[in-house]
């Protein structure tokens, strides 16, 4: 073989050695940076003149004391500027009525917090997607929303949160926020350091408009603007599981816009750490799921769902009548 036919293999080889190891240097960066790419990195201006936007984006880090907001906290406030506001909703996601509050944020530009319900994030996985992808944050709400987790063991409160994340996190198949909220706002002191120990940013409200209440949409948008004037700033707590709420909306954004207020978005310095399989399943065997009698904000599944499984049971008892 003379010199030259040598060196062109040696070149070959050289070549090829380059290739695999760019290959694997690529593979290496599109799995660890992946997860952050649905975090946006800066606020965005709106194309809607009418809109109010985001003014800009408040990255929060969970794995320090993190707690935010009057209602349970006291003076632990989210840092917030007077007329900054960040709007959350909490108990969905609920097809007919979060796809609504989706279209009108859109309408508007504006971002929001979603804390969801494990069960209905992985009863509605679409709804649940649809909220990632138009870039909003997804936190959790437990997994089958308790009334009063003070009023339960250590072990259950646990297996809620955890069960809660991990269901919101299959629905969507993607990162989500280490954003958690007690349902009925009902902490207690043990549970606040597990969130703290687990890297989960935990957070109350300051403005509350009552929406669970079974008010008019005006009502909603009356009572969220007055205590705003008192207050200056902060967190708004909102359902995307009322159809008021959803009704309200465009017209809340409207007048925040008029009343010069500005919105934040709130995104995680990073994304939601499932913990380890074993470990989870440590928590499921702990507790015997047997809890019949779940209502998601103030409302039973039958009274969300409605008609579908209205009809179900009745046929269910005919067929039972039939058979004695
Ligand atoms: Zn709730």
């Amino acid at each position: 073989m003379t010199d030259g036919v040598l060196q062109a293999y040696f070149l070959l080889g050289c070549f090829v050695r380059y290739l695999i190891l760019l290959s694997v240097v690529l593979f290496f960066c599109v799995v660890c940076f992946s997860p952050l790419i649905s975090i946006p990195a800066k606020a965005k201006s709106c194309r809607n003149s009418s809109g109010i936007g985001v003014s800009r984006i408040l990255t929060i880090d969970g794995s320090m004391d993190a707690r935010f907001g009057r209602v349970q906290f006291g003076e632990k406030l989210l840092p917030l500027k007077r007329g900054e506001v960040v709007l959350t909703f909490d108990d969905g996601p609920l097809p007919h009525v979060t796809n609504r509050i989706l279209k009108a944020l859109a309408r508007h530009c504006a971002k929001a917090t979603f804390f969801a319900v494990g069960k209905m994030a992985k009863a509605a996985p679409h709804v649940a997607q649809r909220i990632i992808q138009e870039g909003h944050t997804l936190g959790s709400h437990t997994h089958s929303h308790p009334r009063d987790l003070r009023h339960h063991y250590f072990p259950y409160s646990r297996f809620q949160i955890e069960r809660g994340f991990h269901d919101v996190l299959s629905a969507v198949g993607g990162p989500i926020a280490p954003f958690f909220r007690f349902p009925g706002l009902h902490d207690y002191p043990k549970m606040n350091s597990y969130l703290d120990e687990r890297g989960i940013a935990n957070f109350s409200v300051d403005i509350v408009p009552g929406d669970t209440d079974d008010i008019s949409a005006r009502a909603i948008i009356r009572r969220t603007l007055s205590q705003l004037r008192r207050r200056g700033k902060g967190i708004i707590l909102l359902h995307d599981i009322k159809p008021a709420t959803a009704r309200a909306l465009p017209g809340l954004l409207s007048a925040l816009k008029r009343r010069g207020y500005r919105l934040v978005h709130i995104v995680p310095s990073k994304p939601f750490q499932p913990v380890p399989i074993v470990k989870l399943n440590e928590v499921y065997e702990k507790f015997n799921h047997r809890d019949p009698k779940t209502i998601i904000g103030g409302l039973t599944y039958f009274q969300l769902y409605g008609e579908a499984i209205r009809k179900r049971r009745y046929r269910k008892r005919r067929t039972k009548r039939h058979s004695r």
